[in-house]
């Protein structure tokens, strides 16, 4: 992952972050042609991923993509998890396990 430029006072806000909550102090920085790099010392694969997923989430990208997801849930008012191409496709994958249950059900008759 690229690093993000950080100014000075961008700097006292991640050291504020790591010491009262460090997760969202977590990224790659750059400040002054140096980086700095915040990330949970020997975490796991899943860890990562989950941290990655919580990353895009809260800044409004697609979980999966990392796209910028524009379209809000109308039930919740909030922006949807997933891009339009990526929920276009769990739809899909919705719609066609639905169809294999009700498929199934007809079966047992
Ligand atoms: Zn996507």
């Amino acid at each position: 992952m690229e690093p993000i430029k950080v100014s000075p006072n961008q700097i006292d806000k991640i050291a504020t972050d790591l010491k009262k909550d460090p997760e969202t102090a977590i990224g790659n920085y750059l400040f002054k042609g140096y980086r700095i790099q915040v990330s949970k010392y020997k975490a796991s694969g899943a860890e990562r991923v989950q941290q990655l997923y919580k990353r895009r989430r809260d800044n409004g990208l697609c979980i999966v993509c990392g796209t910028k997801v524009t379209r809000k849930n109308p039930a919740t008012g909030k922006l949807y998890r997933l891009c339009d191409h990526h929920r276009s496709l769990i739809d899909q994958k919705n719609k066609e396990k639905s169809a294999a249950r009700k498929a199934a059900k007809k079966g047992k008759k």
